[in-house]
């Protein structure tokens, strides 16, 4: 992604990995595949790998620079980590080599917020040093909405979290080290950046809105995954928490900002990610910032 700016705030991609990761009919389970078909053409290369019959995923953070904060959004799947699921397990990847290159240190950093407390938005929050989980950054306040820390807290104490320890290794942590901040879902962080809840891929779900001098943005986190979502918002992903509450969050915020100036930053669409919502046909589509057709 370049690097973009919303008023007097600057904004840059730290990117983790991209790649193929999951079939359609894995992906969105009760989308009619005669109508994901229809996508293929506009999806491949860079959306939709032929090949393999996969689509393909980013994986990324992004850090929002004001004047007064450095802000990062979401930390990716991070090192080291046991996961059961195989993608995400005891990964290697040079995050930390792109963050360094954008001219920061993890003490640069001074707010951490998660979207969701998921496993490939909360790795790079911890770092294992002596065999020790300790927070990555250390002069960070991390920002977790309540209602999504009391759900993990709760899945993490019955035993019950499906892809591995991400609580135990990536949240808790920071919480025992006494940097975490438990926020409402509409939550300032400063002036002109604010939460608003979205649940549904999550209990606790939530975006980053940004306005600066007129200008807007959204830091959508998982509210969607994929461009195909845009015009079929309807389609929740198998990794959503209850599918109907997620169609029904995702759809609001694509009618809400269609044919608007709000730049959206969704975590995992492929290539130049950030883009707007416009009116195509009968349905919506995404524009992202280097297409102009
Ligand atoms: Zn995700």
């Amino acid at each position: 992604m370049q690097p973009l700016t919303i008023g007097a705030f600057s904004i840059q991609s730290v990117h983790e990995n991209t790649g193929a990761y999951i079939t359609p009919a894995d992906m969105f389970p009760t989308a009619p595949p005669e109508a994901v078909a229809t996508h293929f053409e506009w999806m491949t290369p860079t959306f939709f790998d032929m090949p393999s019959g996969k689509l393909k995923l980013a994986f990324q953070s992004f850090v929002l620079q004001t004047p007064h904060h450095n802000i990062l959004i979401d930390t990716c799947v991070g090192e080291d980590k046991e996961r059961t699921h195989l993608e995400f397990h005891m990964k290697k990847w040079p995050w930390m080599d792109n963050l360094r290159a954008l001219g920061l240190t993890p003490a640069d950093i001074d707010i951490v917020m998660c979207t969701h407390l998921h496993p490939d938005h909360v790795g790079w929050n911890t770092q294992l040093v002596d065999g020790r989980w300790v927070p990555t950054f250390p002069n960070a306040e991390y920002v977790f909405a309540k209602n999504e820390y009391a759900h993990w807290e709760q899945e993490s104490a019955r035993g019950s979290e499906r892809i591995g320890l991400t609580f135990i290794d990536s949240v808790l942590p920071v919480m025992e080290a006494g940097q975490a901040v438990l926020v409402d879902h509409d939550h300032q962080i400063e002036d002109g950046i604010w939460l608003e809840p979205t649940p549904g891929h999550s209990p606790g779900h939530v975006i980053v809105n940004v306005e600066s001098n007129g200008e807007r943005g959204a830091f959508i986190g998982d509210l969607m995954h994929h461009p195909i979502q845009v015009p079929h918002p309807e389609w929740s992903t198998c990794f959503c928490w209850d599918l109907g509450m997620s169609a029904a969050s995702r759809t609001a915020f694509v009618e809400k900002h269609t044919d608007t100036n709000t730049l959206v930053m969704p975590v995992h669409f492929a290539g130049a990610t950030a883009g707007h919502i416009v009116q195509c046909g009968v349905s919506q589509k995404f524009q992202f910032l280097n297409d102009k057709s």
